[in-house]
């Protein structure tokens, strides 16, 4: 019956975490910081398809901020505007979350804060217990992440 299916995929969600429905970080499609909006990086931005954009320094672990493609509407990729001048105008900061945390945890932070997307880090201990814990980047995750596992079926994006 339906209603026995409906309740069962609620059960199973409270048990859903993070791991479970993350961006890995090697799918995830980030800018660096020292990118320049010309035409080129523009029409690649548009080409992912994404509306939020992590923006990294150095390396791509180090996430420093979050980008809305719809915030650059205004740019002309004549100006060819260095990305880091506009971090500090347009620029978000992230959520974080980790693998282990429960989707109805994440689902409640997504609720209460205006950003639908999270960086996922995990601390991982020094084995010898010498230097002090350090932060691994797992990935991202989207409240679309976290409905789809509600739903429990695929949303069709447009
Ligand atoms: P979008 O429509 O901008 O892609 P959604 O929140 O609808 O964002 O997410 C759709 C899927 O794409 C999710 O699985 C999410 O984890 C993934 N995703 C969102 N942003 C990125 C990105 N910058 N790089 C790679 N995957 C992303």
């Amino acid at each position: 019956a339906p209603e026995v299916k409906m309740l069962s995929s609620a059960i199973d969600f409270q048990a859903k975490t993070v791991s479970m429905v993350m961006t890995q970080l090697k799918d995830v499609f980030m800018m660096s910081i020292d990118s320049v909006l010309d035409t080129r990086t523009m029409c690649q931005l548009m080409e992912t398809g994404h509306s939020r954009i992590p923006v990294y320094s150095g390396a791509r672990t180090n996430i420093v901020g979050i980008i809305v493609v719809k915030d650059l509407i205004i740019l002309s990729p004549e100006h060819a505007i260095p990305l880091r001048n506009l971090m500090g105008i347009i620029g978000r900061t992230p959520i974080e979350t980790h693998s282990d945390e429960r989707l109805t945890e994440l689902m409640n932070t997504f609720k209460s804060g205006q950003a639908h997307i999270a960086v996922v880090k995990d601390v991982v201990v020094d084995p010898d217990g010498d230097a002090d814990p350090q932060y691994v980047l797992r990935g991202i995750v989207t409240m679309e992440d976290v409905i789809e596992a509600l739903l429990n079926t695929e949303i069709a994006d447009e």
